[in-house]
């Protein structure tokens, strides 16, 4: 797989990264196979985070024999130095490694500035040698071009897809103005984006920039190997066909980030319900028709309005109202189903 320079850190990445968010979900040997086949068909970069439960273990597990070959990039939301060092530490052990090449802070709401204690954490870490980059990842547009043109990021993980907005990828060429790496999360926005084709070309299209995929399967795994070795051009169809799924996907639609959640007092799974809708269109439907299934999206009619969600969302969505369309929207589904069963 061609590789290219991420910014100032000067590291060479494989043109497509490993999102180590899924594995949480799969047996160590599973995560092995998968991690393996990946760094086999050579992707070199790996991205987890303190808050991916246990997806770091998984990755040493699977990659410890080859660290020496590969680029690790991990995250913590501490909120002190001390969390910091303690995160930051943990993530070492769990990585069994001496070194993370790129530490960023994971979606801080702020920007500290170089004399901040979290930031001089960071430059700590970096004079030990536990860290060789310091970085930061963002949901919020604003806040990101703040970061990048700080100076004081070595790189800058943010969502781009074929979804995004003329605004959002203007970061591309802010990040390269900057020499800042652009690490790109959420390229499949979300599980939204079914055929990564178009996603796909159009990032190439854009330059220097790594998507992290998030894998869990082996398939999607091979899919993207076999783009890499074949790299569609974005052609006119290819166009047409993002053009196309804006337009599906328009308006207000959830991310599945799930910042928002932690807020709910009524523990309602927000990225799901909020997005129910467009996963029985563009997803299996008799995956969302299940008791369980039902139950989440009953718990998400009983929303108070309370708007801490609202207040945590990112992209601005009107979060309360967007559960009460989707729940609506859901039983009319099942009322459908149910008036054709025969
Ligand atoms: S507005 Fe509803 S969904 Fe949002 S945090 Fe409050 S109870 Fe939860
Ligand atoms: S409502 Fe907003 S914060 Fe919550 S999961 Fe969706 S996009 Fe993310």
């Amino acid at each position: 797989m061609d590789t290219f320079r991420l910014g100032r850190t000067g590291l060479q990445v494989s043109r497509s990264g490993f999102g180590a968010i899924p594995i949480q979900r799969l047996s160590f040997d599973d995560a092995a196979v998968l991690l393996r086949r990946a760094y086999e068909g050579g992707i070199n970069f790996f991205d987890t985070a303190r808050a991916y439960g246990d997806s770091e273990e998984k990755i040493a597990y699977a990659l410890s024999d080859v660290r020496a070959h590969i680029i690790l990039a991990s995250k913590t939301m501490a909120e002190t130095p001390d969390g910091f060092q303690s995160d930051l530490e943990t993530s070492l052990r769990n990585l069994k490694t001496d070194h993370i090449d790129i530490y960023q802070f994971h979606n801080p709401a702020f920007l500290p500035d170089a004399d901040h204690p979290l930031y001089r954490a960071a430059l700590r870490a970096r004079r030990e040698g536990k860290i060789r980059f310091i970085s930061v990842t963002n949901h919020r547009l604003d806040l990101a071009i703040q970061m990048v043109r700080s100076g004081l990021f070595d790189t800058m993980q943010f969502p781009l897809s074929a979804l995004s907005s003329a605004e959002d990828l203007a970061l591309v060429e802010l990040c390269r103005a900057h020499d800042v790496g652009l690490i790109v999360m959420k390229a499949m926005s979300g599980g939204l984006i079914t055929d990564p084709t178009a996603t796909f070309a159009l990032l190439r299209s854009l330059g220097d920039v790594v998507p992290i995929w998030g894998l869990q399967h082996l398939w999607e795994l091979e899919q993207f190997l076999a783009l890499e070795a074949d790299p569609p051009a974005l052609t006119p169809a290819l166009r047409t066909a993002i053009e196309r799924d804006k337009q599906a996907l328009a308006g207000a639609f959830c991310r599945a980030c799930g910042y928002c959640m932690p807020t709910c007092p009524a523990g309602i799974q927000i990225s799901t319900a909020a997005r129910m809708s467009l996963l029985l269109r563009r997803m299996n439907p008799a995956h969302f028709v299940t008791p369980e299934m039902r139950a989440l999206m009953e718990a998400a009619a009983r929303c108070t309005d309370c708007g801490l969600c609202k207040a945590h969302c990112p992209y601005g969505l009107d979060t309360p109202a967007l559960l009460r369309r989707e729940h609506a929207l859901y039983r009319a589904y099942l009322a459908e189903q149910d008036a054709t069963r025969p």
